[in-house]
């Protein structure tokens, strides 16, 4: 084993030539979107009429294993792909422990974060089809810094609505957005109906992800040529990141290597699903069996203590309805710093796999538990993690604990999905001993499912 070296490369032709549509190999399809309207299944004219045609096909396509990756959006992979696997070995050290931990880092694009893999896509797919210009949301900045990169390789006028709280708390992100050529504006705004709506109801909020979906879709759909386009949750978004689990198994082929357990964070889903899809395969076919972990804030405790039930996926009730792990359309998370976890529903891939048992675990951490693995981490590999990434170092420090007192030598790959330097504010409220851990009770969250639509099959 100490022949791995630190860094696991692949070579650039070796850049995935296709993406991995777990969908074709799901024993159960999970339940179709459907529109609120009719409660019938969305079709692909409803979808294609928010999304790009291309877009709406992949989302609705069960069939297809393999989907091939046009050689321009490979082209742009190549820009900063193939993505490392890291053999964490001083951090190994630090905790003595038996255990070999590996993480797949997506954080080494100047976006920082696995985004980039579907804004790529994206915009690619809404270039080729002649779109004048996209909508779309940012949370904590991440998505929008992504989608502002790939529009302007591809020359595509952008408008991002950016939770507002995360604009005042991270402003050097809109500044890098605006450096790359996209319209940024706090959410919930004047500029929509729904954002003078929620205002209305809700003055001095400072928005949410829900809030800020309902404000890009409606301004896609007001203004003649424009689509919409999400980075996490949806099935396309999951395909494209694909990628990421499809270059771990080559990665670790090449030194006969096997995972024993795969841990990833999860908000909407997209970096965890993408990292794990191909290695879920590999359990519905009972060909290996790798134990797979989620992990979520405690502040926004989707999968470990929300319904699985039909829900909007936004806080505004005009996008198609789910079938998903999901607080309530109406749940306000708890300002948390890890802005990209704060989601209240969850990719229906996942969900279902979940629900089916695929994903073997999901659990939550507290946001000082997280952090205090964020500066362990920092500390022995030298990369400063987003605190998304960190709830999935929490666990797989965790589980490396475990190994230590059973002497097992279990193989760990752990998402790294991105970096954290515009998160400062938040390592500095850890250091300073000012962060505090907010976790919702049993009656906050019934407020959240009391919102959820009556629709036949949710209790
Ligand atoms: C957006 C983001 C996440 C959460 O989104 P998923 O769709 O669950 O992957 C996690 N980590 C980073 C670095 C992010 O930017």
């Amino acid at each position: 084993m100490s022949s791995i070296p630190y860094k696991i490369y692949l070579e650039e032709n070796e850049i995935p030539k296709t993406w991995y549509n777990i969908r074709a190999n799901m024993p159960q399809q999970h339940a179709p979107m459907l529109n609120p309207g009719t409660m019938k299944p969305a079709t692909k004219e409803e979808i294609s009429a928010i999304f790009c045609e291309e877009l709406a096909r992949q989302e609705l396509d069960e069939t297809t294993e393999n989907i091939p990756i046009p050689e321009p959006i490979r082209d742009f992979y190549k820009m900063y792909r193939p993505s490392p696997l890291v053999r964490a070995y001083c951090l190994e050290q630090e905790l003595k422990t038996p255990a070999k931990i590996f993480y797949k880092f997506e954080g080494s694009n100047t976006s920082g974060s696995h985004k980039l893999n579907s804004a790529a896509a994206q915009v690619y797919y809404a270039k080729e089809q002649g779109v004048k210009g996209l909508a779309t949301e940012t949370g904590a900045g991440q998505w929008g810094t992504a989608l502002s990169m790939a529009c302007a390789f591809y020359q595509m006028p952008l408008y991002v609505f950016m939770v507002k709280n995360s604009a005042e708390q991270k402003p050097y992100r809109k500044a890098v957005m605006e450096t790359f050529g996209a319209n940024v504006t706090k959410s919930p705004s004047d500029t929509t109906e729904i954002g003078r709506k929620i205002l209305l109801e809700n003055p001095g909020t400072g928005g949410s992800l829900g809030c800020a979906i309902s404000e890009a879709i409606e301004f896609a759909v007001t203004h003649e040529g424009y689509k919409y386009t999400l980075g996490s949750v949806l099935d396309q978004v999951l395909l494209h990141q694909s990628v990421i689990g499809l270059e771990v198994k080559k990665a670790m082929e090449k030194y006969s290597l096997y995972p024993d357990i795969i841990i990833g964070c999860a908000g909407g889903g997209s970096n965890l699903g993408g990292l794990v899809s191909p290695f879920v395969r590999d359990k519905i076919k009972k060909e290996k069996n790798p134990y797979i972990i989620a992990v979520e804030p405690a502040s926004c405790p989707t999968m470990t203590r929300g319904r699985y039930a039909y829900d909007f996926c936004d806080t505004g009730r005009i996008t198609p309805l789910a079938k998903m792990y999901t607080l309530g359309s109406g749940f306000m998370p708890a300002p948390n710093h890890a802005g990209g976890l704060r989601y209240h529903g969850m990719s229906p891939i996942l969900s279902k796999l979940y629900h089916d048992g695929f994903i073997d675990e999901a659990r939550s951490a507290v946001q000082t538990d997280v952090f205090e693995a964020a500066v362990k981490f920092a500390r022995c590999e030298g990369i400063l993690p987003a605190p998304e990434s960190a709830h999935a170092i929490r666990a797989a420090i965790d589980e490396s604990e475990k190994c230590k007192q059973t002497g097992e030598e279990k193989i760990i790959v752990f998402g790294l999905s991105g970096t954290g330097y515009f998160d400062m504010a938040a390592y500095e409220s850890y250091h300073s001993g000012k962060m505090t851990d907010y976790v919702p009770t049993d009656e906050e969250l019934q407020k959240g499912f009391d919102s959820l639509p009556k629709v036949p099959g949710n209790a």
